[in-house]
């Protein structure tokens, strides 16, 4: 076996990363340094490929199966170790330090760092065939350039043996070896103990530990210094690892984390740390029988202040009004977090920026909801200050709008709903006002945004289900269709029909997840009835106007042909007229692409709308759904009936089919049949059943 020849040509053995991405890098990254790479891990054994030719450089992603054994092998046969980690997992670096890599690279990466290390590794260890001094001066290199150092200690004397620049760390000038005292003298005294305590205290679980010393040496300059050793027991080595400062890369992990639960640019909380904070500000507050007010802060004038003096200006004004807006809450708004305040010597005040111009504020434990009107008066004052840049003025002004929990909501973000409304109110009284939300003015608009609350969590909660509403052949009653329709029982309010819930979740923006809960849902249910031999029928399914524009149903929808491989041809999207008209061209464009997947259109409500014949020829629809008022009235009120004669024979001369909606007595029927309608869905056959109520109808087709 002769490695050094080995390591002369270069190789570089890479244990095969979880990622083909990531196995493009290391490639691309190796072969531009001269090196050839060589993969091991899933055809052939990593430790084989080691030992039949130990390479120049061992590369090994983190992530990978089996990383742990390979690092260790790696650097049991004397090869060069670099690890790949993930950015995300700040303890990574030390576990395959420990392992035993010499160089730690964090994903996400470009190649040509990779390349820069695996250069600089396969140069330094190349040489292990040359003379001591050159190698220890070499050694010195890595050391210095991967940033640790090797150190040992001697029980005898407390000394500590390790480099000049790692006692520079330590605030410690002279070489040779230091005391373990002295080399300790700034240290924080938890740290210090600690680190005594694992040198020469008891024995380690595992005889190896890794651990942090905080310092502040003379000159007030903070560092952390990470050392990780082996203490052996049981014979007469003496403990020794590697040292190294951290300090760079602690304070990056803890700007990352404050950055986490910040706003960049104001250092206010960031949305989801408000919202944290809010909920439990709420649960506190109905415990304590006490009463807080969520703020939204509009600065008026900011977007035109913005436009005219540019970002710089603008971003100015933002950290102003933010220093402005803390300064006019009282300490007890702040919070208390223990982690804020270690990580940046200060509580935070509860404010947030939900957008460019507008923040959010909590005060928390009034006494009572006008208490908040003081604050808000506060805040307006404060921000008619005009700030002062470079040599001119700017002056801004605040509308604020104002909720009380638990008495107007006792969620974030009905709580949220309200103070915007009490927002809109202030706004139009004029600049520099403030407003509280109202319920009492609209308890239509009280109950919808319960409404909202109560579908989202019924949504979770698996409360909704679909019913089938059978759509038949006039004349035989055979079943050719079911309308999936959608049922909600809520514990308290009972059974809430979709007239009322579906508008709600609409404006809520939540329409889209409905839609595509109930594809998934009737789809499923298609796919029982099919294993189960059921006769297949058609599924219509109701689509929102919203839904229908953009390529998220699309998306789905092919996402839902091809886990059931269900035919398309079986699918109908009930739209209605308005989906058509607000959209016209993308209404079309997405009706067009279901035609060419085979899924076909009917328009839904047809008549209550304001499309016109001309509009009809335009949209690529297959089926017209006479509302069903007109049909209600066809034998009572001759318009009624005029106009279903009417859509009738002109659905005939577009070749459209026909479905009449709400047929319920006999007399509609027969009147309707007459007038040449096919298909009818209706009380008088059936109502919407449930699922095992539907399968029954087609049990006996
Ligand atoms: P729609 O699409 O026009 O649905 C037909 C409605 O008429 C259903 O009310 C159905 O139960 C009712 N109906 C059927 N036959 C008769 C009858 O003979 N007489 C009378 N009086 N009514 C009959 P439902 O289920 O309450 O739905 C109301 C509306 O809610 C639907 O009108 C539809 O616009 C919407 N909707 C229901 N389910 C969904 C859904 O899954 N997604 C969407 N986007 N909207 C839905
Ligand atoms: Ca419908
Ligand atoms: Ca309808």
């Amino acid at each position: 076996m002769t490695p050094t020849s080995d390591r002369a040509a270069g190789r570089a053995l890479v244990l095969e990363p979880a990622s083909q991405r990531l196995r493009i890098v290391v490639r691309e990254a190796l072969e531009r340094v001269q090196l050839q790479v060589a993969w091991a891990g899933r055809a052939q054994p990593f430790e084989r490929a080691l030992e039949s030719r130990p390479p120049a450089l061992v590369v090994v992603d983190a992530e990978a199966e089996g990383a742990e054994a390979a690092i260790r092998a790696a650097a049991g046969v004397g090869s060069p170790v670099l690890a790949i980690v993930p950015g995300a997992d700040p303890g990574a670096a030390d576990r395959v330090l420990e392992w035993g890599a010499c160089e730690v690279v964090r994903a996400p990466f470009p190649w040509r760092e990779l390349a820069n290390r695996a250069s600089l590794l396969t140069r330094s260890a190349g040489g292990a065939e040359r003379s001591a001094p050159a190698r220890n001066d070499e050694l010195a290199v890595i050391t210095r350039l991967a940033g640790f150092s090797p150190w040992s200690f001697e029980p005898g004397e407390q000394t500590i043996r390790t480099t000049e620049q790692a006692l520079s760390h330590f605030g410690v000038t002279r070489p040779g070896p230091a005391p373990l005292e002295l080399l300790l003298a700034w240290a924080d005294p938890e740290d210090r103990k600690a680190l005594v305590a694992a040198l020469t205290g008891g024995p380690l679980r595992d005889g190896s530990f890794a651990l942090d010393t905080r310092l502040t040496l003379p000159d007030r300059t903070e560092r952390i210094v990470h050392w990780q050793g082996e203490v052996p027991h049981g014979s007469d080595q003496c403990p020794r690892g590697i040292v190294r400062d951290v300090t760079e890369e602690r304070r990056n992990a803890s700007r990352l984390r404050f950055l986490g639960h910040h706003d960049e640019l104001t250092g206010t909380l960031s949305r989801m740390a408000f919202l944290q904070q809010m909920e439990r500000a709420i649960s506190l507050a109905r415990r304590h029988r006490r009463c807080g007010a969520l703020m939204l802060v509009y600065l008026d004038g900011f977007a035109a202040l913005n436009e005219e003096h540019g970002d710089e200006v603008g971003d100015l004004v933002l950290r102003d009004a933010a220093e402005r807006l803390a300064q006019c809450l009282r300490q007890t708004d702040y919070v208390s977090r223990a982690s804020a305040t270690k990580e940046t010597g200060q509580a935070d005040p509860l404010i947030s920026r939900l957008g460019g111009d507008e923040f959010t504020l909590l005060l928390t434990d009034l006494s009572q909801p006008e208490d908040a009107a003081r604050v808000a008066h506060r805040i307006i004052e404060a921000m008619r200050v005009p700030l002062s840049v470079g040599g001119g003025s700017l002056l801004i002004g605040a509308n604020i709008g104002i909720a009380i929990y638990p008495r107007d909501a006792v969620e974030s973000d009905s709580l949220l709903r309200c103070a915007d409304a009490a927002l809109s109110r202030a706004r139009q009284t004029g600049r520099n006002q403030h407003q509280f939300f109202q319920t009492t003015s609209d308890p239509a608009r009280a109950r919808r945004l319960t409404l909202e609350r109560k579908i989202a969590r019924g949504f979770e909660n698996g409360d909704f289900q679909l019913y089938y509403q059978p759509q038949v052949d006039i004349e035989t009653g055979e079943i050719l269709a079911f309308e999936a329709l959608l049922r909600w029982n809520d514990e308290a309010w009972g059974a809430v029909s979709p007239a009322e819930f579906v508008p709600v979740a609409e404006a809520a923006g939540m329409i889209e997840t409905i839609g595509e809960w109930n594809m998934r849902e009737a789809t499923r249910q298609m796919c029982l009835w099919r294993d189960a031999g059921l006769q297949p029928v058609r599924m219509s399914l109701n689509i929102s106007p919203r839904h229908f524009r953009g390529d998220r149903l699309l998306r789905a929808l092919n996402q839902v042909l091809w886990d059931t491989e269900l035919d398309p041809e079986l699918l109908e999207f009930e739209i209605t007229e308005n989906a058509f008209m607000e959209n016209q061209e993308a209404a079309v464009a997405i009706a067009s692409e279901l035609k060419r997947i085979g899924v076909s259109v009917a328009l839904d409500d047809f008549g209550t709308g304001y499309s016109s014949l001309s509009h009809l020829r335009r949209f690529p629809i297959d089926c017209l759904k006479i509302d069903r008022s007109f049909v209600a009235d066809i034998s009572l009120d001759p318009e009624s009936a005029a106009i279903t004669a009417a859509i009738l024979s002109m659905a005939r001369a577009l070749r459209l089919r026909v479905i009449a909606e709400g047929v319920e007595t006999e007399k509609q029927r027969q009147f309707l049949k007459a007038r040449g309608c096919r298909e009818f869905q209706g009380f008088l056959f059936s109502p919407a059943v449930a699922p095992d109520d539907a399968a029954k109808w087609l049990r006996r087709a």
